[in-house]
Formats: C-alpha cells, sequence, structure tokens
C-alpha cells in the first residue's frame, strides 16, 4: 500500500480498519490540556471500561457473602482463574491446561526456574541476549547463585559490533557452541528495547537439540505478537497483565508449561495449596500432589479484584482474536515508520530519527524505537508537552507503540506533527 502522511489519508484507514470499534471500549487518559496521544501502552495497556463493572461486581459479591463468595459469589473465587484459561490459551497458542494466571511475572520467573534451571554435572550454563530487561538480569544472578554457581554461567549474546540488534544466527551458534554445557536458554521474546522479536520456535528447536530447556520472558510479546507456544516446542513461559494485555498496573501475570511437563511430578518445585490437587486441598494432609499442567505452579488463592480487571481485558481479545490484530498491527506500524521516515527525511538538517526496530515486520511487534540525531530529550519533552505519552531511554531513544486495539491511523499522524512542531520550534 502506498503509504500518505496526511490527516484525510489516516482517517481513509481508520474507515476501514476492522477493529475501529475497539477503541470505545478504553479509558483514554485525559489529565493534559490537550488531547492524549498515548503511545505507552508497552508500559501500561488503558484501562478496559468494563473493569470497573467487574470489580464492582466482586466488591458486591465480598459485601454480600463474605466468605462465601468462594463458593456463591456470580463467579466464585474458589475457581477464579478458571474463568481466565482458555481465552489466554488462545492468545499464547496454547492448550487450555499449559496455562495458568497467577502471581506477577518475576515470581512466575523465579518458580519455573526452579522447576526448569537444574544444573547438573557441566551442564549448568544460561544463554540469554544482552542488555535483558533489568529484573530479568536479577533473576537469573541471583538463580545462578542460588545453586552456588558464579555469574560465568549467565552467557549474554550480543548485537555485532556496531549494531543494535542481535543476530539469529549469533544465538544458534552460541547454542551450539556451549553444547551440552548448556542447561538454559531463557530470552525476551520480544525486546523491551529495541523490540526486537527473536524467533521462538527456531532457538527452541536449537535448544533441545543440544539437550537444553527453552523458555521466554513474553512481557512485551504477550497480547502484540502472535505466538504458538504450544506447536513451537517451547518449554515454559510467562508474561505480564499490564503491558499489552491491558489488565491493570501490577495486574496478574500468566504462565505456559508444555503439556509435556504437566505430568512430570519429579519436576522440582517451590508448592503452594493452589497447586495441591483441588479435591483434597482442604484435607490439610502431609505430601503435595501438584495438579496437572500449569495450575500445579500456582502457590495462592487468587487475587479476585485484580483478577477482574484481567477478565475484563482478555474478553476484549477474545473479541477481537488475534489474527485481526496481528493484521493490525503490521499495517498501522508501517504507517507509523512511514510518518516517521518522512519526518526524518523532511527535518534532516535539524534533526533525523534512525529506527533501531528491525524494518522487517517478521522481526517485530508494534513497537518502534527510535533514536533521535541531532536533538535529544529536549524534544522528547516537547513533544510529551503537547500531549503525547510516549517513552524515553537514555540517552537518546524514543520508544513509541501504536496499539491496535485502540491506537488509530489518525493518532499516528498526529504523533507525526507533534514531532513536526517539537522539531521546528527547537
Ligand atoms: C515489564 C517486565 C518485567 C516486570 O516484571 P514485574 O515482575 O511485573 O514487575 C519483567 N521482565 C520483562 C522482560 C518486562 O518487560
Amino acid at each position: 500500500m502506498q503509504f500518505e502522511n496526511n490527516l484525510e489519508f489516516a482517517r481513509q484507514l481508520d474507515n476501514k480498519d476492522p477493529l475501529k470499534s475497539f477503541r470505545d471500549k478504553f479509558h483514554f487518559p485525559n489529565f493534559h490540556e490537550k488531547k492524549i496521544l498515548y503511545f505507552t501502552g508497552n508500559s501500561l495497556g488503558l484501562q478496559p471500561k468494563k473493569a470497573a463493572e467487574y470489580i464492582q461486581e466482586e466488591l458486591a459479591d465480598w459485601a454480600k457473602f463474605g466468605v462465601e463468595g468462594h463458593f456463591h459469589a456470580k463467579r466464585p473465587w474458589y475457581s477464579y482463574h478458571e474463568n481466565l484459561c482458555e481465552m489466554t490459551a488462545k492468545i499464547v497458542g496454547a492448550k487450555p491446561v499449559e496455562v495458568v494466571v497467577t502471581h506477577s511475572l518475576t515470581t512466575n520467573l523465579h518458580l519455573l526456574l526452579v522447576s526448569f534451571y537444574r544444573p547438573q554435572g557441566k551442564r549448568t550454563k544460561i544463554i540469554c541476549e544482552a542488555k535483558a530487561f533489568p529484573s530479568d538480569q536479577y533473576v537469573l544472578e541471583s538463580q545462578v547463585k542460588f545453586h552456588g554457581l558464579t555469574q560465568e554461567n549467565i552467557v549474554e549474546v550480543f548485537p555485532r559490533a556496531g549494531e543494535e540488534l542481535i543476530h539469529l544466527e549469533d544465538i544458534l551458534a552460541k547454542i551450539q557452541e556451549l553444547g551440552d554445557e548448556l542447561a538454559l536458554v531463557m530470552i525476551g521474546g520480544v525486546n523491551y528495547y529495541t523490540g526486537q522479536l527473536f524467533d521462538m520456535q527456531k532457538i527452541t528447536v536449537a535448544a533441545h537439540a543440544v539437550g537444553a530447556i527453552a523458555g521466554f520472558d513474553l512481557a512485551h510479546a504477550t497480547g502484540n505478537v502472535n505466538l504458538q507456544l504450544h506447536d513451537w516446542n517451547v518449554d515454559f513461559a510467562t508474561w505480564c497483565g499490564y503491558k499489552y494485555l491491558n489488565s491493570s498496573p501490577g495486574g496478574v501475570s500468566g504462565i505456559f508449561v508444555h503439556e509435556r511437563h504437566a505430568n512430570d511430578s519429579s519436576l522440582p518445585r517451590f508448592a503452594g495449596w493452589w497447586g495441591h490437587d483441588k479435591e483434597a486441598r482442604f484435607q490439610m494432609e502431609k505430601g503435595f500432589q501438584p495438579l496437572a499442567g500449569a495450575e500445579g505452579w500456582q502457590l495462592s488463592n487468587a487475587p479476585v479484584l485484580g483478577m477482574a480487571a484481567h477478565l475484563a481485558a482478555l474478553e476484549i481479545f477474545e473479541e477481537a482474536g488475534m489474527d485481526k490484530i496481528g493484521e493490525k498491527r503490521d499495517l498501522i506500524t508501517s504507517y507509523l515508520e512511514f510518518v516517521i521516515d518522512c519526518i526524518s527525511e523532511n527535518y534532516k538538517e535539524k534533526c533525523s530519527f534512525e529506527l533501531i526496530t528491525p524494518r522487517d515486520k517478521k522481526q517485530r511487534g508494534s513497537q518502534l524505537s527510535i533514536k533521535v540525531m541531532g536533538q535529544g530529550v529536549e524534544l522528547f519533552k516537547r513533544i510529551c508537552a503537547l500531549g503525547v505519552l510516549a517513552d524515553w531511554r537514555e540517552p537518546n531513544v524514543i520508544r513509541l507503540a501504536p496499539v491496535p486495539l485502540y491506537t488509530s491511523y489518525e493518532d499516528c499522524f498526529h504523533l507525526g506533527q507533534e514531532l513536526e512542531i517539537g522539531i521546528s520550534t527547537s
């Protein structure tokens, strides 16, 4: 499609957008005197309007039933998480038994590593991407220490000299090279900084070929890119609910454990009563018997208020479907890329933008990370003052996420206009 950087063209794209009406299902921030252009759904998704209603229902049932709400609430709390499994499974390409919604992301990563990072003999090493999200770095560091091993067991794969992105071949080559010293590959499916999407299937095949486990942090991937975790044979994965999934600040996280591990009770794990056999949960007998599948990794009873917000968000995904979301993601991200390229070309004496994120849509989701050359944080501050909500990373990167469920093509055009104003008023 031949794009044009003007309002009429952007509106035409909006009119043809099959997901157009979904924008109305969300609250847009309105704290600014100007209309907010929201491009930070990769950090915190917007609030689904239905969330308040679902949370209110739980508050009302709590007021009405007290403890009896576990069984008599409209959606009984005892099995509340079960309302979320099927919809979650569709988003990540899993079977319902392979997923559960529970805890928070970093907690889940630790719990999964207890089961899936089991260094033995010379097989002790972990491969991860350089510049992984800080929390993931601390997780790996502390897991290695927990096993009495040194940091040299964490092997980072770096971009090549002078480059920002990591070559898939370099990850695969490192897996090969470590061979039977490799215990685990643990990579962010979409890198939070560059927006690079990794080929999880190829990485999984390579890890398995040398006898290692493959796990992924999908914080920036779930609800953003199309995933087939079951078919790709991924061992485990986890993600948070509050980025592309729009499920409230600090909201509940999801985990995936492949079916082939579902009944493997020999896997070590940190156990809690909610992961125990449902029928026997209240018998309070000794001897932990894990539930089959991902549910067996739950520790605690569900935080129902946060889960209610998550339910509202998941229903929107259910209605839209990941296929349609994926189609719009590719088109709107390409449109934003086009708008930014136009501005970069028009103003090249004063300021230009260098896209870090891959231009190949198979290697990215909806995030574009752009290096601002010639002007730095001052430009970012000027566009913020104009009502743009975006994200700044030192020393000179703006991250922008056009989210298919609620970002319009017109928003992308206006963002471009605000960038032009920001550049020309410098
Ligand atoms: C957002 C994010 C986190 C945050 O973890 P929480 O436990 O939810 O605070 C961790 N890892 C990655 C890769 C992230 O993008």
